[in-house]
C-alpha cells in the first residue's frame, strides 16, 4: 500500500501524522511511504530523517494526496484537499466529526474516513486513543503556560528575604488533561483543588494529593454522570456549581479549565463576574478554547488581560506546543490503529470490529456519522454562522 502524509495546513498546526519510527515499521512491512516536503519541520523532524527511515519526499501536496491509498493527517482535510485525494482511499485523522461540514464530500469521493476522536474509551483501544495522548500533553503544557504568565513562584519558598506562599491552582474538569494538570501543578509545588461533574473523579483527584471541590448532587444527577463522559446539566445544578466555583475561583491564583461534553459547546464554568472578582496577577488557562471556552471572557487564539489584572489565555492547539512528542504519540496511535487493518498483503476492513465501526464516519459512498447528529459546536454567545473552511479550521 502507498501511505501518504501531507503537511498540515492549519495555521499554527505544528504536528505531523507520521514519524521516522512509524515510517520505518511500515517500510519493513513492505509498504511505501510518501511524505510532503517539510511536513515534520515544525516538530523537529527534517525530511532527511524520513528519507533515512525509507520514505519518499513529495514536492507538492497534490503529488502526495493523489498517490496515497491511505492518507494520514492530524487535522481534517479541507475541501480542496479532499478533491485531490484518490477516490476510494482510506483517510485517517482527527476529523472533528461533530462540526465537520465536509463528511458528505468524503463520502462522494468514496473515501473510507476514520475520525480518531471517536475511538471508544476501552482497554483494548488505549494505545490508539488520540484524545488521551494529546490531552495528556495539553494538561502538562497548560501548567507551564500558566507559570509563564503568573507573576509569582509556584512552590512555597523560605528565603533569607522572607517566605513566598505557594500558588493556589484550581483545575475545572478532571478528564485526562485535568489529571495531568493536577499532577504537574503538584510537582511544581502548588496547592491544588479540582472539580468535575462526574463524582467518580473525586477519588482520582484525592489520589493525586489535591482537594476535590464538591457540588452537592441529587442521586439522579450522580447516576446521570457515572459514565466516561459528562452530560449537560440542569439549570439548577449549573447555578449551584457557579456559586461554588465562584467562591473557589476568587481564592485561586491559577485556574486551568478543561471541561468538555462530546459534540456540544464546552460548558460555561467561569462567568465574567467571577473573573472580575479574581485577584490581580491571577491566570486562567482555558483548554476548552477550541470548543468555545469554559470561561466567558476567553477569546480563542488570544491572550487578554482584564481591567482587574487577570490574564485569560485562550491559546489554541496547546498539544502542538510540545510538537515533537505530540506527533510521536499521535503517530503511534495511528500506527496501532492501522495494525487492525493493514497487513503485508494490503488492507482489510472488518466492519464488525467495534473500534473500526465506531470511528468510520464515511464509507462506500455513505456518511456513517450518527443518524441523530448532536448539535454542532457553536462558539459561545455568538450566533452560529454557516461554517466556512476558514472558520472550521480555527475551531
Ligand atoms: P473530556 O475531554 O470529554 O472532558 C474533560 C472533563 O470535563 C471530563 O472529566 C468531564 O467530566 C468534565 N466536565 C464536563 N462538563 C463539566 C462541567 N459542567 N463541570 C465540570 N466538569 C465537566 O474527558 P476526557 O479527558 O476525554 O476523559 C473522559 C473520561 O474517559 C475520563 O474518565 C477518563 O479517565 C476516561 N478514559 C478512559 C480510558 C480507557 O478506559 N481506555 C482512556 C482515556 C480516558
Amino acid at each position: 500500500m502507498q501511505i501518504a502524509i501531507p503537511a498540515e495546513r492549519m495555521a499554527g498546526e505544528t504536528r505531523v501524522a507520521a514519524t521516522p519510527e512509524t515510517v520505518k515499521k511500515w517500510v519493513a512491512m513492505g509498504h511505501a511511504v510518501m511524505i510532503e516536503a517539510g511536513a515534520g519541520a515544525l516538530s523537529a523532524t527534517p525530511d532527511s530523517a524520513y528519507v533515512a527511515a525509507g520514505a519518499v519526499i513529495a514536492q507538492s501536496r497534490k503529488e502526495v494526496l493523489s498517490h496515497g491509498d491511505i492518507v494520514l493527517k492530524v487535522r481534517p482535510p479541507l475541501a480542496d484537499e479532499i478533491a485531490e485525494i484518490k477516490s476510494g482511499a482510506v483517510l485517517i485523522a482527527m476529523l472533528q466529526p461533530y462540526s465537520n461540514p465536509h463528511l458528505p464530500l468524503m463520502a462522494q469521493k468514496k473515501l473510507s474516513a476514520f475520525a480518531m476522536e471517536l475511538m471508544p474509551r476501552t482497554t483494548r483501544a488505549q494505545s490508539m486513543d488520540v484524545l488521551s495522548s494529546q490531552n495528556n500533553i495539553a494538561g502538562y503544557r497548560a501548567v507551564l503556560l500558566a507559570t509563564h504568565y503568573y507573576p509569582h513562584f509556584m512552590p512555597m519558598l523560605m528565603t533569607a528575604a522572607g517566605t513566598v506562599k505557594p500558588a493556589r491552582v484550581l483545575v475545572l474538569g478532571v478528564g485526562v488533561a485535568g489529571l495531568q494538570a493536577i499532577a504537574t501543578a503538584k510537582r511544581l509545588g502548588a496547592v491544588v483543588e479540582a472539580f468535575d461533574v462526574r463524582p467518580s473523579t473525586k477519588e482520582q483527584v484525592e489520589s493525586l494529593g489535591a482537594k476535590f471541590v464538591e457540588v452537592p448532587m441529587t442521586d439522579e444527577e450522580k447516576a446521570a454522570n457515572d459514565g466516561v463522559y459528562a452530560r449537560e446539566m440542569s439549570d439548577d445544578y449549573k447555578r449551584r456549581q457557579a456559586e461554588l466555583v465562584d467562591k473557589h475561583a476568587r481564592q485561586a491564583d491559577i485556574i486551568i479549565t478543561t471541561a468538555l461534553i462530546p459534540g456540544r459547546a464546552a460548558p460555561l464554568l467561569l462567568h465574567a463576574d467571577t473573573v472580575l472578582g479574581m485577584k490581580p496577577g491571577s491566570v486562567i488557562i482555558d483548554l476548552a478554547a477550541e470548543n468555545g471556552g469554559n470561561c466567558a471572557l476567553t477569546q480563542g487564539g488570544e491572550v487578554i488581560q482584564t481591567d482587574n489584572g487577570v490574564t485569560v489565555v485562550g491559546t489554541l492547539n496547546v498539544p502542538g506546543m510540545v510538537a515533537a512528542d505530540a506527533s510521536s504519540l499521535y503517530a503511534r496511535n495511528l500506527f496501532n490503529f492501522m495494525a487492525l487493518m493493514l497487513t503485508s498483503d494490503g488492507f482489510s476492513l472488518d466492519l464488525s470490529d467495534e473500534l473500526i465501526a465506531a470511528t468510520l464516519v464515511a464509507h462506500g459512498g455513505e456518511v456513517r456519522f450518527p443518524a441523530a447528529k448532536p448539535e454542532p459546536v457553536p462558539p459561545q454567545s455568538q450566533p452560529q454562522p454557516k461554517v466556512t473552511d476558514k472558520e472550521f479550521y480555527h475551531g
